[in-house]
């Protein structure tokens, strides 16, 4: 409810806040400079305040980019770019804190899946920066910030959303009574 008496308080502070990784509402961030559409999670959540956000372009990389992804090494999962051997996982993280600083009370997430910087399960984990195959998956620095700033917050990905939307298949349904074994 809007508290008239408190000029401070808006209706957007009232709505339910929702974290969208930017790529998910057909902003042009992608690396490769695709925009793909992700029907519905605009409309899924049309009565919330919806906040995009690209990590990866906040932190200055351009728009189509080189690749960038996770490696797992003695130091933990560092998020590296192969091209020049640039280590970005400390520069995501700084900026996962300042944003999530700047965010209303109890947000939720919705982040796009594989990527290394989004994914809240299963980004591709190399065992070194210039390996041709995956040794595991993980979440993406950003999201790890989220978790480990924000452990309790409600958070999904576009494919786990996109199979809860659907309908359900038809089932042949009996009208008699269930028989005794
Ligand atoms: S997955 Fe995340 S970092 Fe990659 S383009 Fe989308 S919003 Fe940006």
């Amino acid at each position: 409810m809007i508290e008239a008496d408190n000029p401070a308080v808006t209706e957007k502070d009232t709505l339910p806040v929702v974290v969208v990784s930017a790529c998910l509402l057909r902003a042009n961030c992608r690396w490769d400079g695709d925009v793909k559409i992700y029907k519905d999670i605009d409309e899924i959540f049309g009565g919330a305040w919806i906040i995009p956000v690209c990590p990866e372009v906040s932190i200055g990389l351009g728009v189509p980019r080189p690749p960038i992804r996770l490696v797992s090494d003695c130091a933990g999962i560092r998020l590296l770019r192969p091209s020049d051997g640039r280590d970005l996982t400390e520069t995501v993280r700084e900026f996962a804190g300042r944003f999530i600083k700047s965010l209303p009370k109890n947000p939720c997430f919705v982040l796009k899946s594989r990527s290394p910087s989004c994914a809240i399960i299963d980004a591709d984990v190399f065992p070194s920066i210039d390996s041709e195959f995956p040794a595991g998956r993980s979440h993406g620095i950003f999201t790890g910030e989220i978790l480990r700033r924000l452990p309790s917050a409600v958070m999904t990905d576009e494919k786990r959303l996109e199979s809860v939307m659907k309908p359900l298949p038809l089932q042949k349904v009996s009208s008699g009574p269930t028989p005794r074994s």
